[in-house]
């Protein structure tokens, strides 16, 4: 395994920032950054291929259909689940004559959990 890789972003090394640029004299050039694989996160992690979020999403959206075509989605999935609703006696804070004023309420609450 190499100890680094090279930001996928096919523009990274069209980003004018200081951290791109190499080369002596009239030699200069912005270079694609090298991302170094240090730790155990950023080798199970997305930005073991971006250097960063820019770069990210520049590439999601340059190549946004060859993505989507990876795996198409045709139909949208479900997921069985159970809906509880319940309801609870609560207060709400009113404000009169300077006063806060305790004023109960009810309300509904909604939980849903698998099947
Ligand atoms: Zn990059």
């Amino acid at each position: 395994m190499s100890e680094y890789n090279w930001c996928h972003n096919p523009d990274c090394h069209k980003i004018e920032t200081q951290s791109r640029v190499r080369g002596t004299g009239d030699n200069k050039v912005l270079r694609t950054r090298k991302i170094a694989l240090t730790s155990e996160w950023i080798r199970n992690s997305i930005y073991a291929y971006f250097c960063n979020q820019s770069c990210l999403h520049s590439f999601l959206h340059k190549f946004k259909q060859e993505i989507a075509n990876i795996r198409p989605v045709k139909q949208p999935s479900e997921t069985p689940i159970k809906v509880k609703k319940t309801k609870e006696q609560s207060y709400r804070h009113q404000w009169s004559n300077g006063q806060s004023n305790q004023v109960p309420y009810t309300s509904t609450r909604t939980t849903i959990s698998l099947k």
